[in-house]
């Protein structure tokens, strides 16, 4: 591929990751929200409560609307970054500031959708990889808010890391994508287990286990530890640094998801060899 190309299937990308940078806003805002309502509704109908009608809310409806004033944001103040900067993070209504973290997550997703475009241009490989990094980002943002790693996201990201090594998408090979899956459950679902036993307490959640066995496959077995081990690292050292400058929430819990998949974008970028050579294996 000519470099020419190469910038230009890359831009694309990057425009393409900043529309589903968007999108990955409103996900991680509405999905914990869409599934505790599903929670309130399972608990009602299990009690034998009448159902009250509830207006619908997804990822598609009601409009978004600033949190402050209720200003339905129209879609020209929705367009990713640009409309940020236009209303200088202020709602058009109101002027209550905008979270930057909506741009940030605009030009993350940009920034790694340009990086598949880049090494994988437009093939089904540049595709599956984009949804994996949109996956995982996902996932990171929604753990750190909520403390939860949702089903809806956790098990797509594995059965599609499943079907991309059945179809060759990725490198890694269906039987080592298969231990992956097995070993990544099974190890954490083990540390759980005796971390409860020993202590009484719940150290992790099973949506890490599910998030770790995805990484499994979409990087292979051999990835595992090297996975774990950085996860932990990063893990350790944010939750010092929170400890220490006292941004640490209550019961000090910080969720291990976001740095699971810090090591699974690490494994994206640095490939698994450098990978497991960083951490001395
Ligand atoms: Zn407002």
């Amino acid at each position: 591929m000519g470099l020419d190309l190469q910038w230009f299937t890359a831009s694309i990308f990057a425009v393409f990751g900043l529309l589903i940078g968007s999108f990955l806003n409103v996900v991680v805002y509405r999905l914990p929200k869409m599934l505790e309502q599903q929670w309130a509704n399972e608990c009602a109908e299990l009690s034998g409560k009448a159902q009250e009608g509830h207006d619908p809310f997804n990822l598609m409806v009601p409009r978004s609307r600033c949190p402050h004033c209720g200003h339905q944001i129209r879609w020209y103040e929705n367009v990713p970054v640009l409309s940020y900067i236009a209303l200088q993070g202020r709602c058009s209504a109101c002027k209550a500031r905008i979270s930057a973290r909506y741009p940030m997550v605009e030009v993350v997703t940009s920034a790694l959708f340009f990086y598949c475009g880049w090494r994988w241009g437009v093939t089904t490989q540049g595709l599956v990889w984009c949804a994996f990094a949109a996956t995982l980002l996902a996932l990171a943002l929604i753990d750190w808010d909520t403390t939860l790693l949702p089903d809806d996201l956790t098990l797509p990201l594995l059965w599609l890391g499943l079907l991309a090594a059945a179809m060759k998408w990725t490198p890694v090979d269906l039987n080592s994508a298969f231990w992956g899956a097995v070993g990544g459950y099974l190890s954490l679902w083990s540390v759980y287990w005796a971390f409860k036993l020993a202590t009484g307490k719940e150290g992790m959640g099973f949506g890490d286990f599910k998030l770790f066995a995805a990484l499994g496959v979409w990087f292979g077995w051999q990835t595992l530890i090297p996975i774990i081990l950085l996860a932990s690292v990063i893990g350790a050292i944010v939750g010092i640094a929170m400890k220490f400058t006292s941004g640490l929430r209550e019961g000090g819990y910080v969720p291990f998801g976001p740095f699971l998949a810090g090591a699974g974008f690490a494994a994206l970028f640095l490939g698994t060899n450098s990978l497991q050579r960083a951490v001395g294996l």
